[in-house]
C-alpha cells in the first residue's frame, strides 16, 4: 500500500490558494480539499434557513442536523451540490461570520482531520497547517502583495462583467486579511515549519511547478 501523505496549504484571500491546490492535486493524483468552501456551506444553510448566527443554540441545532462532505472537486450539503451557490460575495461575508462561531469550527475541524488521515490530500484554507494538520508532511504559506492579490481579484471582476472599483476590491481584501488574522479562535498564520512562497509577479505554473519541488514527488 502507498503512503499517505499531506500537503496544507494556508494564506490570505486572493493569494491563489485553490487554483494552484487543485493544480497540484491532478499533477500528483491526490484529493483536494476547499476547507473555505465547507465554511461558505454552513454559512449558506444559516442564510437560506434563516438561523441567527448570534443564536448560538439555533447554531448548535443546525450542525447536529447538518452533513458536509467534499469529494471529487464537488462540495455537499445535506446530499446536494452546492458549488455555485456558495461562490458569492454575500456568502464569502456569511462564511467569514459563520467561521468565528467555535461550534461551526469544532465540526468542520473533526471533518476535515478524518479527511486527512482516509487517503493522500491536499487541503486548503487559514489554519490547516497550525490547526488542522498540524503534522501534515508539507506545508506551505502562500501570499502576495495585498496591491497583486487585489489586481487579480479585480481582473477577474472585469472579465465577470461586475464593476467594482481597484479601490473598493482593495479595501475587501485589507478587511478579510484584517478578520482572518485578528480572530480569536484558529487566526491565519504562517506555521513554523511552513515553506513561505510570495506568489507577487508569478503566474499559475511558476507557482505550481514551485509547490511540486517543495514536495517532490
Ligand atoms: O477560502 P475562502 O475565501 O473560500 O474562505 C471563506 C471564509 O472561510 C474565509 O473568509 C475565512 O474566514 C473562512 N475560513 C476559515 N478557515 C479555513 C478556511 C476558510 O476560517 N480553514
Amino acid at each position: 500500500m502507498n503512503e499517505i501523505y499531506r500537503v496544507a496549504i494556508d494564506g490570505p484571500s486572493g493569494a491563489g490558494k485553490s487554483t494552484i491546490a487543485k493544480a497540484v492535486a491532478k499533477a500528483l493524483g491526490i484529493d483536494y480539499i476547499d476547507t473555505g468552501a465547507m465554511y461558505r456551506a454552513i454559512g449558506y444553510k444559516m442564510s437560506s434557513t434563516g438561523v441567527d448566527p448570534e443564536d448560538l443554540e439555533a447554531v448548535s441545532a443546525m450542525l447536529e442536523d447538518t452533513e458536509i462532505d467534499f469529494q471529487a472537486g464537488d462540495i455537499y450539503l445535506d446530499g446536494e451540490i452546492v458549488n455555485n451557490k456558495i461562490r458569492t460575495p454575500e456568502m464569502s461575508m456569511m462564511a467569514s461570520v459563520c467561521s468565528q462561531i467555535p461550534a461551526v469550527r469544532q465540526k468542520l475541524v473533526q471533518l476535515q482531520r478524518a479527511m486527512g488521515t482516509r487517503k493522500s490530500v491536499i487541503m486548503d484554507g487559514r489554519d490547516i497547517g497550525t490547526n488542522v494538520l498540524t503534522d501534515a508532511e508539507y506545508k506551505i504559506y502562500l501570499t502576495a502583495s495585498a496591491e497583486e492579490r487585489a489586481r487579480r481579484r479585480f481582473l477577474e471582476l472585469q472579465e465577470k462583467g461586475e464593476e467594482q472599483s481597484f479601490e473598493s476590491v482593495l479595501e475587501d481584501i485589507r478587511q478579510r486579511d484584517h478578520n482572518d488574522m485578528t480572530r480569536e479562535l484558529n487566526p491565519l498564520r504562517k506555521a513554523d515549519d511552513a515553506i513561505e512562497l510570495d506568489t507577487t509577479g508569478l503566474d499559475i505554473d511558476q507557482v505550481v511547478q514551485k509547490v511540486l519541488e517543495i514536495v517532490g514527488r
